[in-house]
């Protein structure tokens, strides 16, 4: 069974004048351990199709199959649970509390799972030291560059030790070395085994994922090996 299977997905988002039809029934399987790029124009429906993923929104139509969980089907709690078990989230925007340290931050998806504050902080600190930011850890967030603001996003991600990353453009607010730095973060949890959904316009951004899938009007227009120059013949 994958760790992400999705059958049929169709969104509709509600407009003054009707509904809009944003995925138009959207089939994917993703293994345990893959890392996928997702990419297409802006509009194609990447991040709707992502907030499903991530169950920060769900479908109108279809199913979808978490860690063999059939997410349309859980309770509120349950799907809580399984969502802070399995998943973690990195945004284009970083997303953190500006009022906590970089600790706090990390720490915060641990309060949720029920973590005394000793071990939150412990495993927030070790991840933040893994991101290169050990000098940081009681730093807030607007005292450090938009870089380092993502390497705590990530952090932030890890904490739950989730099987899956889902990240909807994270380098879109970097310049292009310290997307690099980022890009070496991911690659670096893809060989830990962490299954890795990314999403990105960026090509060169693309080729360090193994599978390159790619939406146009909110369908997935390709789906393939991401093609190596050592893997082309000469
Ligand atoms: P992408 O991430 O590929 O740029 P989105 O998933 O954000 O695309 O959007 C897909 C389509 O759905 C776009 O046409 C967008 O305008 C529309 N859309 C996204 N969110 C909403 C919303 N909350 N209400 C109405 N339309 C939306
Ligand atoms: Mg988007």
């Amino acid at each position: 069974m994958p760790v992400i299977k999705t059958r049929g997905v169709i969104k509709d988002y509600p407009l003054a004048s009707g509904w809009f039809r944003a995925l138009h029934g959207v089939d994917l399987d993703i293994r345990g351990g893959e890392y996928v790029a997702v990419m297409g124009h802006s509009g194609s429906g990447k991040s709707t199709f992502m907030n499903i993923l991530g169950c920060l929104d769900r479908c109108n139509e279809g199913s979808y199959w978490l860690n063999s969980h059939e997410v349309g089907r859980l309770s509120g709690d349950e799907l809580a649970r399984l969502r802070n078990q399995t998943l973690g989230f990195v945004f284009q925007g970083f997303n953190l509390l500006p009022r906590m340290t970089l600790t706090e931050n990390v720490a915060l998806p641990l309060v949720y799972a029920g973590i005394a504050k000793p071990e939150r902080f412990r495993r927030a600190r070790e991840l933040l030291e893994k991101v290169g930011l050990a000098r940081h850890v009681d730093a807030f967030p607007t005292k450090i560059s938009g870089g380092q603001q993502q390497r705590v996003a990530i952090a932030r991600a890890l904490v739950n030790r989730p099987r899956v990353i889902l990240a909807d453009e994270p380098t879109g607010n970097l310049d292009s070395r310290t997307s690099d730095d980022i890009m070496s973060i991911f690659r670096q949890l893809h060989e830990e085994g962490i299954t890795i959904v990314l999403v990105t316009h960026e090509s060169d951004v693309a080729e360090h994922a193994s599978r390159q899938v790619y939406f146009r009007d909110g369908r997935i227009l390709s789906d393939q090996a991401t093609l190596r120059a050592e893997d082309v013949p000469c």
